[in-house]
Parts: C-alpha cells; sequence; structure tokens
C-alpha cells in the first residue's frame, strides 16, 4: 500500500522533528542497515524496548534485494505493531533517479552518494547531482544527506591494519563542509573524521577536536557513517558534540552470520530455518541495543 502525499510529509514532518530533538537534547539517532526481515525485526524490538527512535536504512544492493515499497510496508507494518518512532534511510544511493524513485516511495531520509559509482567524479559533478535531489525531495520534506567525498572502507569484516596517516588525507575539513553546505543545500553531512565502514583488526579512532571545528563551521545536521568497531565512548562524545545520526551495519552483520551459523550446528536435524531466527534477531537485538545507549537516544522517543 502506497502511502499518500499527506501522510509522506507528516512523517518527514516527524523525521525533522526528531533531528530538532537530537540537537537540542544531544543524541544522535542510530541508523541501522537491514538486509531481511530479522534484523528490521530485531531493530523493531530494540527500539520499542529502549523507547528509542531508529532509522533503518537501506543500501543499493539492499534495496534490490528487499523492494523499495516491500522496504516501506514492512516498516510501517512494524511501526504500527510495536508503536515505535521509526523512519527510513536510503543510504548511499549512486543515482539520482534512485533518490527520486526512494522520496516518491516516502523515505524519510535520503543518503545522495555519487563518489560511490565513481570515486573520480568532480566536486561540481557532486554539487550539482546533490542540489538535484535536495530540489526534489523539497516536495515531500524529505531529508538529504551528502558529502563531497568518496568513504573509505566497506561494510564487511577487514583483515589489515587502518594506516590513519594515509587516512588523514580524507578527513573533512571545516572550510571544504561549510562550502559543500552551502552549495548544495542539504539537510546533512556526513562527515569523515576517522569514521570508516566495516569492521577492522584494531579500534577506530575519531578525531573529535576536528568534529568539533566542523560543528562550529556549519549549521546542518552531521552524520557518521561506519560506525562499527568503534569504541563507544567516541559515541557519546560525539552525540554531545552534536552529531544527529550514527550509521551501523558490520557490528549486527557479524553477529547475524556467527549466530546463524552456531544455531545451525547445534541443530543439525532441523528444516524449518524459521523456528531458530529467533535466536539469530535476539542477538542482533542485543547489539542495536548497546548502540541505542551508546548514542543516548534511549527514552527519546516521540510516539
Ligand atoms: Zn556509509
Amino acid at each position: 500500500m502506497s502511502l499518500t502525499i499527506p501522510q509522506i510529509r507528516a512523517n518527514t514532518m516527524r523525521a525533522r522533528h526528531l533531528y530538532q530533538r537530537t540537537r537540542n537534547q544531544h543524541f544522535a539517532v542510530g541508523a541501522f542497515n537491514i538486509d531481511n526481515q530479522e534484523t528490521l525485526i530485531a531493530v523493531a524490538r530494540a527500539a520499542q524496548k529502549l523507547r528509542a527512535p531508529v532509522l533503518v536504512e537501506v543500501s543499493h544492493g539492499e534495496v534490490k534485494a528487499l523492494g523499495l515499497e516491500n522496504i516501506r510496508d514492512m516498516v510501517d507494518n512494524y511501526k504500527d505493531e510495536f508503536g515505535i518512532e521509526m523512519y527510513i534511510n536510503l543510504d548511499h544511493s549512486p543515482t539520482v533517479d534512485d533518490c527520486k524513485r526512494a522520496i516518491d516511495a516516502g523515505f524519510e531520509f535520503i543518503h545522495i552518494d555519487i563518489s560511490q559509482e565513481n570515486h573520480d567524479a568532480s566536486l561540481q559533478e557532486i554539487i550539482d547531482k546533490t542540489k538535484e535531489v535536495v530540489n526534489y525531495a523539497k516536495f515531500t520534506g524529505a531529508l538529504v544527506e551528502s558529502e563531497p567525498h568518496y568513504f573509505g572502507g566497506s561494510s564487511n569484516l577487514h583483515t589489515e591494519k587502518i594506516d590513519y596517516e594515509a587516512i588523514k588525507h580524507t578527513f573533512s575539513t571545516p572550510d571544504g563542509a561549510k562550502f559543500f553546505v552551502e552549495s548544495t543545500g542539504i539537510d546533512t553531512f556526513a562527515a569523515a573524521v576517522g569514521n570508516l565502514h566495516g569492521k577492522y583488526p584494531v579500534p577506530k579512532k575519531i578525531d573529535l577536536e576536528l568534529l568539533q571545528v566542523i560543528r562550529d563551521a556549519i549549521d546542518c545536521q552531521i552524520s557518521l557513517h561506519g560506525g562499527s568497531g568503534t569504541p563507544l565512548h567516541y559515541f557519546e562524545d560525539a552525540a554531545k558534540i552534536g552529531v544527529s545520526k550514527i550509521n551501523i551495519n558490520s557490528d549486527m552483520r557479524v553477529v547475524f552470520r556467527k549466530t546463524l551459523e552456531e544455531v545451525l550446528r547445534e541443530n543439525p536435524d532441523e528444516y524449518a530455518i524459521v523456528k531458530l531466527m529467533p535466536e539469530v534477531y535476539q542477538a542482533v537485538q542485543a547489539v542495536v541495543e548497546s548502540k541505542i545507549e551508546a548514542f543516548g537516544s534511549k527514552g527519546k522517543a516521540v510516539i
């Protein structure tokens, strides 16, 4: 069932109110990637238990796996069933057209990431295409997120160490952030301050000083990608500094797979896999809950 335009606008209005609250009350909302129904259940259960607002997010591949309209419907069904504050974010969309389709489907949050598909895209191209999405989103009120650079890493388990000296060259700068935000009119700036996609053998380090300088340089919201494998105390500080949204993917995927392997090993004669899934989503739910606690979003839902 498609949402009507007034319903979509009411949702995006609530989403904007949520972002306002993150700034006023100094907490960050978790954006949790889903690529199956069990992971969505895990996020919904955690949101209900902790009365926390949550975003579920889907990247290009996850949209392909689940279907744009299906995602909207599933989220709406669980939102009603659990009585929770939950939104959808289109994560790392490589094209303007995909963003427009998600805006039409009523996604409240849109992340346009032109450099995802073409790492060599010029700043001007990134600005122009981001602006196109910002203008299109005005009709429903969807919030647009972007950044002028390519993010390192990938949402997977990495075995290599992190070369911080090399990564520092890709960090956001206050002037670069200010120019990009003013040139595009985005709602959310995805900052690169030591956050990397994926999980690594050593914990990640967030440059909180740089984050503070960027916070002071721009008015719009700030998001942090690549939250997995980051010591939780960084999130508490990031939320205090004024980060509104933190993306989590790999930490959930790792637990999902490991728990699934375990329960399959322990139940070699069970072919109704659905019966084994509660253990899997409960394990993922525990990950989501630990992030919610660290982000300070527990008890912050407005339902
Ligand atoms: Zn990301």
